[in-house]
């Protein structure tokens, strides 16, 4: 890799080579420069038939998880704040907070919600919900690359010693019950509450991070064990009977573009307008569509494509949503009109969502300051289905969020569709080439 000092007008110029559009992303607070400026490549519109590759978003784009995370960020202020109930602090503002913590890094929603919501911040209670979080991730968490950050946050508060008490609980007892998991926070409370000093909001943004992945782990966990419908009671979730359910026609979206469905993607013309239809009255030629469709079907047996998915969540928190949304596809291909054959086949590629996908990029597989809105998960998940830059207009990509366009733009991908729902909806696409508002739906039906 060759390297070379130039001067600034150099610089410039070479920059304005990489193309006519760019994009400035604020970096976090601890990173110098504040900001990096990304070239955007250019926007394409080409038909679904001309793609040999798709990249899929996974929160809010594949599955309806946005709704577990907004619940957990929520919860951090609700615990920083010692407001508990709806009648005390009203909660996220759908407006004004949600175009901001969706779709970016876990450390710029935790930011933005600690500067807006600063006011209503207790250190007591900041303190107690710290070591909360970290003695629950570090009992009961599964995501080791979490409980090595807990235990680094411990250390920064000088707090080693209840790490080590932990430890040694975790040594002679292997199942600590609901119970001595309360009285172990009660005494950790008493004990070491008054040795935390917190400097400032950088402080408060890495207990947040904390405060808030030990919500949502508690959560997938619990969905892991089956409690996903108790969950969803408890939580007053407005969310149909999955608490993580595929989003509209992802299945058949999936099982057309990997060739599986052939011609028998005609007879999925009554399901996809009915989605359409929810939001438009335009009337649709339904005898045209199931022609497009055959025609789209028989294509992708002979050429299928290869399917990535991109996520900012980390590799545990992945393999748990996406195992819960192949659950929810397999029992969905039941009610499907096509031969039973062709449901045994397209069940067996929906058992196991890690052998469905050519590539799986998780935050795992980079770090907490390269995740979107910056380019590397795309560029890795590019790199994993071997699709050379040549052919990056041949990859299309789905996202529901503004970071997520802009790091799919930046890596190069100009088929660029915004698929907003009910969470995103606030969210500014002017990064997308095609706004798909019934989701894949419209990339579906497009012809
Ligand atoms: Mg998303």
């Amino acid at each position: 890799m060759s390297k070379e000092i130039v001067n600034k007008k150099t610089a410039i110029k070479m920059l304005s080579r990489l193309g006519s559009e760019f994009v400035i992303v604020d970096n976090p607070s601890y990173i110098n420069p504040n900001y990096d400026i990304f070239p955007l490549s250019k926007k394409l519109r080409d038909p679904l038939s001309k793609m040999i590759a798709s990249v899929m978003d996974m929160d809010g784009t594949t599955t309806t998880t946005e709704v577990l995370c907004i619940h957990s960020l929520e919860f951090m202020i609700r615990k920083f704040s010692g407001f508990l109930t709806p009648q005390q602090w009203r909660g996220l503002d759908h407006e004004k907070d949600f175009p901001n913590v969706i779709g970016n890094s876990t450390t710029k929603h935790v930011e933005y919600l600690i500067k807006t919501y600063g006011k209503i911040i207790n250190n007591d209670f900041v303190i107690q919900s710290f070591i909360q979080a970290a003695v629950w991730t570090l009992l009961f968490g599964k995501d080791e690359g979490r409980k090595r950050e807990v235990i680094d946050n411990l250390s920064a508060f000088n707090l080693s010693s209840l790490h080590n008490e932990i430890s040694l609980k975790l040594k002679d007892n292997l199942s600590i019950s609901l119970n001595e998991f309360d009285s172990i926070i009660k005494k950790a409370q008493r004990k070491y509450s008054k040795l935390i000093v917190i400097r400032g909001e950088s402080d408060l943004v890495r207990i947040g991070i904390d405060v808030y992945y030990q919500r949502y782990h508690e959560i997938l966990e619990r969905i892991r064990n089956g409690e996903a419908k108790q969950i969803s009671n408890e939580l007053n979730l407005e969310i149909g009977k999955h608490l993580i359910e595929p989003m509209p026609a992802i299945g058949v979206f999936l099982a057309l573009v990997k060739g599986l469905l052939g011609k028998d993607a005609s007879k999925f013309v009554d399901y996809l307008v009915q989605i359409k239809k929810k939001s438009s009255s335009k009337n649709i030629d339904k005898s045209k569509l199931e022609n497009h469709l055959a025609l789209l079907g028989e294509h992708f047996q002979k050429y299928p494509m290869k399917v990535a998915i991109v996520t900012s969540s980390i590799k545990y928190e992945a393999d748990i949503v996406l195992s819960e949304v192949f659950k929810v596809l397999t029992n969905e291909v039941d009610n499907w009109n096509i031969s039973k054959s062709k449901k045994i086949k397209i069940k067996n590629h929906f058992t196991a969502f890690d052998k469905f996908y050519e590539a799986i990029i998780t935050a795992t597989d980079s770090s907490e300051i390269r995740l979107k809105p910056h380019r590397d998960l795309y560029s890795l998940a590019l790199y994993r289905l071997s699709i050379p830059v040549k052919d990056f207009n041949k990859v299309i990509g789905f996202e529901d969020s503004e970071s997520g366009l802009i790091a799919m733009r930046a890596a190069g991908i100009g088929n660029c569709v915004a698929v907003p729902f009910a969470q995103t909806s606030g969210h500014n696409f002017q990064a997308a080439s095609i706004i798909a508002k019934n989701g894949v739906v419209d990339i579906l039906t497009k012809s």
